[in-house]
């Protein structure tokens, strides 16, 4: 199997790292590839889009042609693992400060983000997920200048909460997460991922 990261911005070498790892321990073959044009995309069978800032993920990808490529193959069932800035790209409804803002995201699934809802970097922080709802054991991930999941409806699903607040979320296949799985030293998220690609 091949996966793509979308590889303009952000921890690119970290997730790649992760899904190297999750693909052995998942007694499975594959490659992963940085997506940066729109002809990358068309070779993957699932992609994960990255922590960064979304306002520039989103800016430089429309800039490529990718934004509405993208949007597209997820409507098609392409499985999608985004995390922090990669989580707002795949929101509804996205705003700064409880302000509605304007920026250019995918806007597939059934929630809706506040960015930077826990304040600035120094502001960051790691927690003790439970993450029993994947099959996986607790795990201590980082929150870097992270969104909050403010309203969740229709399809999506709930899968990890962090004092009564959804952090991971899933419609179909796929994924959205607040915190940052591949700086953390558990390929859960990873694997989770791959078992929805490999369906
Ligand atoms: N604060 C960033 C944003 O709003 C996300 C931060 C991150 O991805 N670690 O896009």
């Amino acid at each position: 199997m091949r996966i793509g990261i979308l590889a303009y911005q952000g921890s690119f070498e970290e997730h790649a790292h992760h899904l190297r790892k999750a693909l052995s321990t998942s007694g499975l073959e594959g490659e992963v590839i940085p997506v940066k044009k729109r002809m990358d995309l068309t070779s993957v069978e699932g992609i994960v889009l990255p922590g960064g800032e979304s306002t520039t993920l989103g800016v430089v990808a429309e800039r490529m042609g990718i934004l509405e490529d993208l949007r597209t193959a997820i409507h098609d069932g392409l499985p999608v693992l985004g995390t922090c800035a990669g989580a707002i790209m795949l929101a509804k409804e996205t705003s700064d400060s409880k302000v509605k803002i304007k920026q250019p995201t995918l806007g597939v699934m059934d929630f809706a983000v506040v960015r930077n809802y826990y304040g600035r970097q120094r502001e960051s922080f790691q927690e003790t997920l439970d993450m029993s709802r994947i099959g996986a054991e607790k795990v201590l991930v980082p929150f870097i200048r992270a969104p909050a999941i403010v309203k969740v409806w229709g399809n999506t699903e709930i899968l990890a909460e962090l004092e009564g607040r959804p952090v991971m979320v899933q419609e179909g296949p796929t994924l959205a997460t607040t915190f940052h799985p591949e700086l953390s030293s558990s390929y859960a998220v990873h694997q989770y991922f791959l078992k929805i690609v490999k369906r």
